[in-house]
C-alpha cells in the first residue's frame, strides 16, 4: 500500500481537445495512452460513447460582434447558456451544451453562424456548415481574465485536479453547478501492473500515533481483502466494497470563478472538515496567486 498527500494542480490547455482528454483519462487511469495526436480521436469516442459529461470540462468564450444578434439569442433563454452584456455582447458555454444544440441544430436557426463559427474551428469533431460566421470572435484565457470582475466571475472556468481521499470527494461533488470527472472504482482495477499492484491511500489529518497506527492497519486490511476478492474472479467493480474513505481518488473539477468562491467560502470556514478544508485553503490560496482571485 501507499500512502500519499491531498493535492491538487490546474489542468491548463488551451486545446479544447486535450482538455477533455486530460479529464476523461481521469476516470480510466488511462493517462499512458496520452500521444501527440490521441486527444481528437478521444474527444470522438467520448461524443459517441454519449459520455457528455466529459466535455462539459472545455469551455468556449466567445464575444457576440452583433448586439442584435445577442438580443436574440438572449431570449431564447437556453439552459447551460451563460450570456452578459457588460463591456461587450459575450456568450459561453460548455462543448457539451454546444454538441446538444448543434445536434438539434434545426430547431434553432438563429443559431446558425454560431453552429457554422464553432464547426470550422473544430472540424475534426463537427461537420463543416457552411454559413457567414464573422458574428463571433473567440476569447482566449488571457481575454477572459481582463474581463471585469463580474464577467470573470460568470465566464471564466477553471479546471483542477483534486487528489482527495474519497470521502472528501463526496463532499466535493456536492456542488452541482460544477462539473467533474472522478478515477473510477469500477473501471480501475488496482491488481494491474499499471497500478503496482497497490492501493493508494490518502491518511486524514490531525491523527494521534495512536490513531495512527490504527488506520494503517485498517488501509492494510482493506487492501489485502480487495486483492483476495480479485484473486478469486470479482470483478473491481465488486471488490471495491471493502474500501475505505481513505482510498485516493482525482477529481478534475471545472466551474465558473464564482461557483469556485462559493466553494471556498463553505470548504475553507472553520465548519467545513479538516480534510477538505486543508485542500481547499491550498486551492484558494493558489487562485490568488495566478490572479484568478
Ligand atoms: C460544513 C458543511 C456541512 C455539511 N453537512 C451536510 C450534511 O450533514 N448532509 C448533507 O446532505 N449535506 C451536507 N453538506 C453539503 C451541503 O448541504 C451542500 O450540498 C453543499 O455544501 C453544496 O452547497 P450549495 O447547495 O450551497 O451549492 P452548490 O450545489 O455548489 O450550488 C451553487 C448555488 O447554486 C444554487 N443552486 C444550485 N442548485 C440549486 C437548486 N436545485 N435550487 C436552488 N438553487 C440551487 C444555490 O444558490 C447554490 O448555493 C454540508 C456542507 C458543509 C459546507
Amino acid at each position: 500500500m501507499k500512502v500519499v498527500e491531498a493535492n491538487f494542480e490546474e489542468i491548463k490547455t488551451s486545446s479544447l481537445y486535450k482538455k477533455i482528454e486530460l479529464a476523461g483519462r481521469t476516470c480510466y487511469k488511462s493517462e499512458n495512452n496520452i500521444t501527440d495526436t490521441s486527444a481528437i480521436d478521444f474527444t470522438k469516442r467520448i461524443m459517441s460513447y454519449n459520455h457528455g459529461s466529459v466535455l462539459e470540462h472545455a469551455r468556449l468564450v466567445l464575444e457576440i460582434l452583433n448586439e442584435e444578434l445577442y438580443l436574440k439569442i438572449k431570449a431564447l433563454n437556453l439552459n447551460f447558456i451563460t450570456l452578459t452584456n457588460i463591456s461587450k455582447p459575450i456568450i459561453s458555454f460548455n462543448f457539451r451544451t454546444f454538441y446538444n444544440l448543434f445536434l438539434n441544430k434545426e430547431n434553432y436557426p438563429i443559431l446558425n453562424s454560431l453552429f457554422a463559427f464553432i464547426s470550422e474551428k473544430y472540424n475534426e469533431v463537427l461537420p463543416l456548415l457552411k454559413d457567414d460566421f464573422h458574428d463571433y470572435k473567440l476569447l482566449d484565457f488571457a481575454d477572459v481574465l481582463n474581463l471585469t470582475n463580474i464577467e470573470k466571475d460568470k465566464h471564466l472556468f477553471i479546471s483542477i485536479r483534486l487528489i482527495c481521499d474519497r470521502g472528501v470527494s463526496h463532499e466535493l461533488v456536492r456542488h452541482r453547478l460544477a462539473s467533474f470527472s472522478q478515477e473510477s472504482t469500477r473501471y480501475c482495477n488496482y491488481s494491474k501492473d499499471k497500478f503496482l499492484h497497490e492501493i493508494t491511500f490518502i491518511k486524514p489529518l490531525n491523527l494521534t500515533e495512536e490513531q495512527t497506527q490504527i488506520w494503517f492497519e485498517a488501509m492494510q486490511e482493506a487492501e489485502k481483502s480487495y486483492f483476495k476478492l480479485i484473486d478469486n474472479q470479482a470483478k473491481p467493480e465488486q471488490a471495491r466494497s471493502v474500501l475505505p474513505n481513505s482510498l485516493k481518488t482525482e477529481v478534475v473539477t471545472t466551474c465558473s470563478l464564482e461557483e469556485w468562491k462559493l466553494i471556498f467560502d463553505l470548504r475553507c470556514s472553520s465548519k467545513a472538515h479538516p480534510d477538505i478544508r486543508y485542500l481547499m485553503q491550498k486551492v484558494q490560496a493558489y487562485f490568488k496567486e495566478r490572479g484568478y482571485l
